[in-house]
């Protein structure tokens, strides 16, 4: 029997597997994913925070609440191994009424039972000398201090190229149309692109896990979208906190945050609003949803800024299973069926811990590969011009004056950040923007789109009308123009 398994879905979840997978001696890892990149799926638009662990019930959600606080742990050696950047700022949910009061003391016990340290109640005023611009209601807050923010996109990029760096394959625009079981063991997976036969089939699809699962004969849940929205701010628009600042949390969800991201930017969001099972496409924004999220983080600090600082609004679908907790297990029927399902949130914050899961409870279903001599842990992040003192620059840029072209003034990315990206696997233009932040900036991309889209040709041999936003479908032209002849050279 071949040696291989196919990790179905490339998001953070999917991708954490693989490199856990990947240290392993013999064993042969593809990752196959629709889009045209890595994280695309939820994995690309949520808060972006590592929870500290205290929100999950360990009885009803026992999953959660134990993989969460394992991977808040483990994202400490992940992050600095795959140099991604975090803030592990510490959160406070803030309390307002007697009710907020009783849900903080329900919610330091069972942080406490689920093992997160150092968790405490202070008081208001002790909250407004951590946190000035919180509101004068606030009476009470919940501090934990292992919370931490980074840049979800950012982490699965990185946690991609340290697979690749570890021989895992990565399928990109390959959707998995069927799962191909023979006398109750899978044998691979159909896809768009040719059948990949495999020992081991994951299921960390996502939105998608419950359709996946169908494929192989597997029915006992559904996944349904919850949609989350979200405002982020100009940089130079504050105050921003300095701690990820959570309300009270409702049943449904942990309500809408005030946080500055890891770049700088303040953000307040999610809303949560339940779809239909088949609305997992839909991405978009909301009137109501927007007014609600203004709405509520307003009423967690003194003032926002205006809304004309909003430099961009978007959207993420958590995929919410219809049994609450997340589904990791080996299945005994099809055998060699992996599922790493229903991976709402705290879904990032577990993914590590996910994956180590995965990998004891494959083991004990007849994994037995020994691990390799020789694998890296380390993963070598692209140069950021931004930030780098005159010295650096001026050892730098002469040595590679691409380094000295700013093609993204907003947020003063480089050709030769752009470039880099593009070597390490960025194929279209939002895959630029997720690996170098060009196009995040006030302008969101008007001003360097069309420079961005012309060195992806040049470096990809394409005519730049062919070049996409976000893969098939969605290219820039259908042919050239007056406007772009060929050989003219609109980077320069
Ligand atoms: C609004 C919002 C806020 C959140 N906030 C947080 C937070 O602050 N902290 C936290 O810990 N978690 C948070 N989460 C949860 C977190 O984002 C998810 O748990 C996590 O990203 C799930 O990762 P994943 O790899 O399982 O799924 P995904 O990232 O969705 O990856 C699944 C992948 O599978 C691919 N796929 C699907 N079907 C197929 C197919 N047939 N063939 C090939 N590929 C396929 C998809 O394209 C996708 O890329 C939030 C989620 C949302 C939406």
């Amino acid at each position: 029997m071949l040696d291989r398994v196919v990790v179905v879905g490339a998001g953070v979840v999917g991708l954490s597997i693989a490199r856990v997978l990947s240290a392993l001696e013999g064993l042969e890892v593809v990752v196959v994913e629709k889009e045209a990149d890595v994280g695309w799926g939820a994995s690309k638009a949520n808060t972006g925070i590592i929870h500290s662990g205290y929100d999950d019930d360990p009885v009803k959600y026992p999953n959660r609440a134990r993989l969460a606080v394992k991977g808040n742990r483990l994202w400490t050696t992940w992050a600095e191994q795959l140099s991604i950047p975090v803030d592990w700022c510490g959160s406070l949910v803030l309390a307002r009424s007697l009710e907020d009061r009783r849900v903080l003391r329900k919610l330091l016990a069972r942080g406490i039972r689920n093992g997160v340290p150092a968790l405490r109640i202070l008081d208001g005023e002790e909250v407004r000398a951590l946190e000035p611009m919180v509101s004068e209601d606030v009476v009470e807050a919940l501090w934990s201090p292992t919370a931490g923010v980074l840049s979800p996109y950012e982490a699965t990029v990185a946690l991609a190229e340290n697979c690749v760096e570890n021989g895992v394959k990565i399928l990109t625009e390959t959707l998995v149309k069927g799962v191909r079981v023979k006398g109750g063991s899978v044998e691979g997976v159909e896809t768009s692109r040719g059948f990949i036969g495999a020992r081991w089939v994951v299921n960390a699809a996502g939105l998608y896990a419950d359709e996946i699962a169908r494929m192989a004969g597997v029915s006992d849940y559904t996944i349904t979208p919850r949609r989350g929205e979200y405002l982020v701010f100009d940089k130079d628009a504050g105050p921003k906190p300095s701690r990820i600042l959570f309300p009270s949390p409702t049943p449904v969800s942990k309500g809408v945050v005030v946080e500055t991201t890891v770049a700088g930017n303040l953000m307040i969001g999610p809303n949560a609003v339940d779809l239909p099972r088949d609305a997992k496409e839909e991405t978009y924004t909301t009137k109501e949803g927007l007014a609600y999220v203004w709405r509520e983080a307003s009423k967690l600090v003194k003032k926002l800024p205006g809304k004309r600082e909003v430099i961009r609004v978007f959207s993420g679908l958590r995929p919410q299973p219809s049994g609450g907790d997340f589904i990791v297990r080996v299945l005994e029927e099809p055998e060699g069926f992996v599922e790493a399902a229903g991976m709402r949130s705290p879904g990032l914050a577990a993914a590590p811990a996910v994956a180590l899961e995965i990998l004891r409870l494959m083991r004990l279903n007849g994994l037995d590969h020994g691990f390799k001599k020789r694998w890296k842990a380390e993963r070598r992040a692209g140069l950021r011009i931004m930030g780098l003192g005159w010295d650096m620059l001026e050892k730098t840029v002469p040595r590679n004056p691409s380094y000295g072209r700013v093609v993204c003034w907003c947020e003063g990315v480089t050709e030769g950040e752009v470039v880099d990206a593009i070597r390490r696997g960025a194929k279209t233009i939002d895959g630029v923007k997720f690996r170098t932040r060009a196009g995040m900036g006030r302008c969101q991309g008007a001003f360097c789109r069309l420079r961005i889209a012309a060195i992806l040709a040049r470096e990809l041999g394409k005519p730049i009308w062919s070049i996409t936003v976000k893969g098939t479908g969605s290219e820039l032209g259908v042919g050239d123009v007056k406007s772009l002849l060929e050989g003219e050279d609109v980077a320069d």
